[in-house]
């Protein structure tokens, strides 16, 4: 097969899809072009893709490649010069593309799209959502300790006691609970938030402390549902009241899939907040935990400063385009095996490929867009 690694638009992303560790792998039985500077900005330059196996090439080869590595989605000009079934592997973000999905299943492209992986323990090394989570969950920290004024870690000096820093995190998913290993290390006092029941376990086997709202209301499972208004009240009313007024500093993360991310901090509650004080709001992109979140921008309010990280992870590239770049090798390794057997993708029974396979052969057929597009 001929493969192509796709630059990202460096506007907007640092990361890159494959790394030059991976290269070695896929060239072992493939021929993989690398579009020219795709690395640069994560720390990966052209000569160690070239010294990999790969050939650096200008744009224009996209239109040869049988196969196409990407993270955002490809650009129109690129998407014109790809060649009919061509298959692309992306995180496509269906729900907020759908234009987009529509003119790759126009074009007879085969796309898949890595952020609908199943959370199974059979996909797990093919995650991009927990591996680029728990990167930005650690991100989150870091960067909020560098904004706040005060140290994290309690401090006994013959100068006087400085006392440990309080971290709030709300939502105790992949990101939270690494914010919260995170916080933990620098030693800071770390409480946590989350409406699924089976958070609590979690977040105290860390050692941080779980925030109980005063609610017969309970989410068990996986995902979070969104909650009724009267546990919304209670929760803001301890927020407000109990739980924001002491924090310095406060990582959302709050999100329920396919859907706005709640708002969990309003207006009157960053009020309570004390100077100083620093939220970063992770779930920005999708609309922010906090009202007063502007995606992209650091803000201030009453001496509270709300950072709308728009993707975090451009500050962790390297990293991040590693982990990323072992998880589509592995979904590359899973999809090429099972096409050997069959290449019509409408009839295959694998979870994994089913989950995330969304144009095939001029149709959308993935199933959660069914009735969208
Ligand atoms: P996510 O990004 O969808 O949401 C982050 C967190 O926000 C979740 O814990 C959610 O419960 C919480 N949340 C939603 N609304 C909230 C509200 N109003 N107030 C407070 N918290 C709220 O979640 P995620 O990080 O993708 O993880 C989701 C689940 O998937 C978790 O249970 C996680 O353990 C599980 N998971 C399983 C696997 C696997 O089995 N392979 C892999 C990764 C994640």
């Amino acid at each position: 097969m001929k493969l192509f690694v796709s630059a990202e638009d460096k506007d907007i992303e640092n990361r890159v899809s494959v790394t030059p560790d991976i290269i070695k792998k896929l060239t072992l039985s493939n021929q993989v072009y690398v579009e020219k500077d795709a690395g640069n900005n994560s720390g990966f330059p052209n000569e160690e893709y070239k010294s990999s196996g790969a050939m650096i090439v200008s744009g224009n080869e996209i239109s040869e490649a049988d196969l196409i590595f990407s993270i955002n989605p490809l650009n129109k000009e690129k998407l014109e010069k790809i060649k009919e079934k061509a298959i692309i592997i992306a995180a496509l973000d269906p729900f907020n593309n759908i234009d987009l999905i529509k003119e790759m299943n126009a074009k007879n492209i085969t796309s898949f799209s890595l952020d609908f992986i199943p959370r199974t323990t059979r996909a797990q090394y093919m995650d991009i959502l927990s591996s680029q989570a728990s990167l930005a969950g650690y991100k989150a920290v870091i960067e909020a300790s560098h904004i706040l004024n005060r140290a994290l870690p309690l401090m006994m000096t013959t100068a006087g006691t400085i006392p440990a820093a309080k971290v709030l995190i709300i939502g105790a998913g992949v990101a939270g609970l690494q914010a919260i290993a995170t916080a933990k290390r620098l030693g800071a006092i770390v409480s946590a938030f989350d409406v699924r029941t089976s958070a609590k376990e979690q977040v105290e086997s860390l050692g941080a402390k779980f925030i109980e709202v005063d609610s017969n209301e309970k989410t068990d499972g996986v995902y979070a549902k969104e909650m009724s208004d009267d546990y919304k009240k209670a929760q803001e009313q301890k927020l407000k009241e109990d739980v924001l007024p002491i924090q310095d500093i406060v990582i959302t993360t709050a999100q329920i899939p396919g859907k706005k991310a709640p708002i969990i901090i309003k207006n009157d509650m960053v009020e309570s907040m004390k100077n100083g004080s620093v939220i970063i709001d992770l779930a920005a992109k999708s609309g922010g935990n906090c009202e007063l979140t502007v995606s992209g921008r650091s803000i201030e309010k009453n001496g509270v400063q709300i950072v709308g990280f728009e993707n975090i992870l451009n500050l962790i590239p390297f990293d991040a385009s590693r982990l990323f770049a072992k998880n589509i090798f592995s979904f590359f390794e899973l999809l090429t095996s099972k096409l050997q057997d069959n290449n019509d993708l409408s009839t295959i029974e694998d979870e994994i490929l089913k989950s995330t396979l969304i144009t095939f052969n001029g149709q959308i057929i993935n199933e959660r867009l069914k009735g969208i597009c």
